[in-house]
């Protein structure tokens, strides 16, 4: 084998330390890859209240206790402590930045009492930054990759461009940023920009700048080496209009050259009708027939009427604008009227909330819902459900449609980021499609692919060869983790 390849992955969110979306997902499950291809990866992320010592078997790093880090006039003083993320064939090493004050709170990045960011946001990730280079300096661990997630981490590469670009240790380190979702940017006030201690030449629109104020994915985006996102389709859509791009499609297609879609892999060991012990029947794609009972005991969990004939539409969500719910509420009259049955998990935005209880009160035999956070709930739907519905605005990449991919049930998706990658339509490719995409954002389109839908499940012949189909596809980490390697292997032989 080639020479291992050193790498330290920041994220300011890893399952099971700490988690409010993907990105956690993702921070565990790449690594985790990575090293079981032989690389040498160590993750590093803020130690938040969630990330119990004794729970994680966390200790103290002597050498890294009590460091000064200097955030505007004020220094304060950060500590390194480290655990593993292990699995059966692996472990990783993980560090964690901690300073009780700035990261010790119930929650990572929102105040439950106000709803609001945590006022000290730019306080509390510039410090996380500093401290990352402060912990390789004294380390004296020259990564050849310094890969960068999210606005949370984007500081470090202006850093790295700036204050230490004549730092020896960090001659030969490439700078990968990895955007999950272009519409969270870490924007601050110009006041904030002054505490990052950057040059004040970057305040401008080609550095940090964004209207006056500071946007730390941009940071990210202009000085990292190269640019990923979590699907290609995701990657073209950034640059192509603001209700992708948030303002910065400009920047993305600047950067287009430097920018790559990688799609995200999922977990086929939590996700897998094999061998899922959350749901009452495992099945796989050579004994079709055992879904039914999960599918019977989905309906007695919300009290539908079971019925073969009757497809049931699974819905496991946040209830966000982002997903679409929009559309189904405009068309919802119409949607009744089809013959489905409509079960929903998910928690969120009142009005989503109350909508959907509304109607699950109106319509007892034809809609079920569960507002909740709900993990086994979310395995028993993709299991015991016919179809799955995510008709997203946009989707970064999305998982809940690949985990229906692997258990069967056919998405209606819209044709946008990752639902485009991973989902082929039934009606266009009889013999290649897993589902039902539709590409304008309109409730007209979505109505349609429901229909097709429920036109094609009348076949059944025709409906199980394409659940075959889509359980054979291979969304596992495996290939994309591949992907990236090949990413970190190009950047380091460009001069
Ligand atoms: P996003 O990260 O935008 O929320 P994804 O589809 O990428 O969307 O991932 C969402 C993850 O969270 C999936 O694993 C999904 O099953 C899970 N999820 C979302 N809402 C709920 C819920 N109410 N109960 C259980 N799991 C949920």
């Amino acid at each position: 084998m080639a020479k291992p390849l050193s790498i330290l992955f920041v994220s300011s969110e890893v399952v099971p330390f700490a988690k409010t979306g993907g990105l956690a997902d993702v921070s565990a499950a790449l690594p985790q890859v990575i090293r079981e291809l032989g690389h040498d990866i160590r993750i590093i992320m803020p130690k938040f209240a969630a990330v119990s010592d004794r729970k994680f078997k966390i200790h103290d790093i002597k050498r890294l206790t009590d460091m000064p880090i200097q955030i505007g006039d004020r220094t304060l003083l950060g500590s390194v402590k480290s655990s593993f993320l292990t699995n059966i064939k692996t472990k990783v090493q993980v560090y964690f930045f901690s300073n009780d004050e700035l990261y010790c709170r119930s929650d990572l990045y929102v105040d439950p009492n106000t709803k609001k960011a945590w006022p000290d946001n730019d306080d509390r990730f510039i410090f996380f930054c500093r401290g990352v280079i402060q912990t390789l300096l004294l380390l004296g661990w020259r990564p050849d990759i310094i890969h960068l997630n999210d606005w949370q981490t984007g500081l470090i590469a202006a850093l790295l461009k700036t204050e230490y670009a004549d730092e020896p240790l960090f001659k030969n380190t490439k700078v990968v940023f990895t955007v999950h979702n272009a519409a969270y940017q870490g924007i601050f006030p110009k006041a904030s920009f002054e505490k990052t201690g950057l040059p004040a030449k970057m305040f401008k629109q080609e550095g940090v700048e964004f209207h006056g104020e500071m946007n730390l994915l941009k940071a990210g985006l202009m000085y990292a080496d190269q640019i990923t996102t979590v699907s290609p389709t995701y990657a073209r859509e950034i640059r192509s209009s603001e209700d992708y791009g948030f303002g910065l499609e400009g920047v993305f297609k600047r950067k287009a050259r430097k920018t790559v879609g990688i799609l995200n892999g999922m977990d086929t060991a939590v996700w897998n009708p094999e061998i899922d012990s959350l749901i009452p029947q495992t099945y796989s794609h050579t004994s079709l027939e055992k879904k039914q009972e999960n599918k019977k005991a989905l309906c007695a969990r919300f009290k539908l009427p079971f019925d073969p004939r009757i497809p049931v539409i699974g819905i496991v969500s946040r209830l966000a604008d982002q997903k679409g719910f929009d559309l189904i509420k405009e068309k919802l009259v119409d949607i009744m009227k089809m013959n489905l049955q409509l079960v929903v998990l998910g928690s969120g935005e009142k009005h989503y909330e109350e909508l959907f209880t509304k109607t699950a009160k109106k319509f007892k035999k034809k809609v079920g819902v569960h507002i909740g956070f709900d993990e086994e709930l979310a395995h028993l739907i993709e299991a015991g459900s016919d179809m799955f519905l995510m008709p997203s605005k946009y989707e970064p990449c999305g998982l809940n449609q690949m985990y229906s991919l692997r258990y069967g049930t056919l998405p209606i998706v819209r044709a946008t980021g990752g639902l485009a990658d991973s989902v082929e339509d039934l009606d266009e490719k009889p013999k290649a499609g897993t589902g039902f995409v539709f590409t304008e954002y309109s409730a007209r389109d979505l109505v349609d692919a429901m229909q097709r839908a429920l036109k094609a499940y009348e076949d059944e012949k025709l409906w199980q060869s394409a659940m075959v189909r889509a359980m054979k596809k291979d969304y596992s980490w495996d290939s994309s983790a591949r992907r990236y390697i090949d990413v970190y292997k190009k950047l380091l032989k460009k001069k």
